[in-house]
């Protein structure tokens, strides 16, 4: 069983997007280990992206994911990293194919409803940024 986290960024829970990504990911066998909806602070999304920091999107895309509520999750599954990246589908929209969230719901290549970690490193210090063992159940 592996652990990789998530967000439901904040252009998918404006639009009511919560539960029907919320069914996709459990009608694909990855359990909803940990969960919560918050909203995040400058200073959490910088710290967040800052591998980012130097990418000429870097300002627009913290200001885009302080500017309403996001659910963070924390999923299990068997090679859960590589499966949710291929649930969501590609980073632009317009490269996602058929059936992917991104595909169905992403606006533009920032406005792309969700997160994923892209490997077991990421995934463990993301996962560990905003939760605690004791809320992973
Ligand atoms: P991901 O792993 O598919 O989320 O993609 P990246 O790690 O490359 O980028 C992180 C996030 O930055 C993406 O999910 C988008 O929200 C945003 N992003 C990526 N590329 C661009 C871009 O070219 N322009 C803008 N405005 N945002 C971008």
């Amino acid at each position: 069983m592996e652990r990789t986290f998530a967000i439901i960024k904040p252009d998918a829970v404006e639009r009511n997007l919560i539960g029907k990504i919320l069914e996709r990911i459990e009608s694909n066998g990855f359990k909803i280990a940990g969960m919560k909806k918050t909203q995040l602070s400058q200073k959490e999304a910088k710290g967040f992206y800052y591998v980012h920091k130097e990418r000429p999107f870097f300002d627009s895309l913290t200001e885009f994911m302080c500017s309403g509520p996001v659910v963070l999750l924390v999923l299990e599954k068997e090679n859960a990293i590589t499966a949710w990246r291929d649930l969501m589908g590609a980073t632009n929209p317009e490269d996602a194919k058929e059936g992917t969230i991104r595909k169905d719901f992403a606006l533009s290549i920032e406005k792309n409803s969700t997160h994923g970690s892209d490997s077991a490193e990421n995934a463990a210090y993301e996962v560990s940024y905003f939760f605690s063992e004791t809320e992973i159940l």
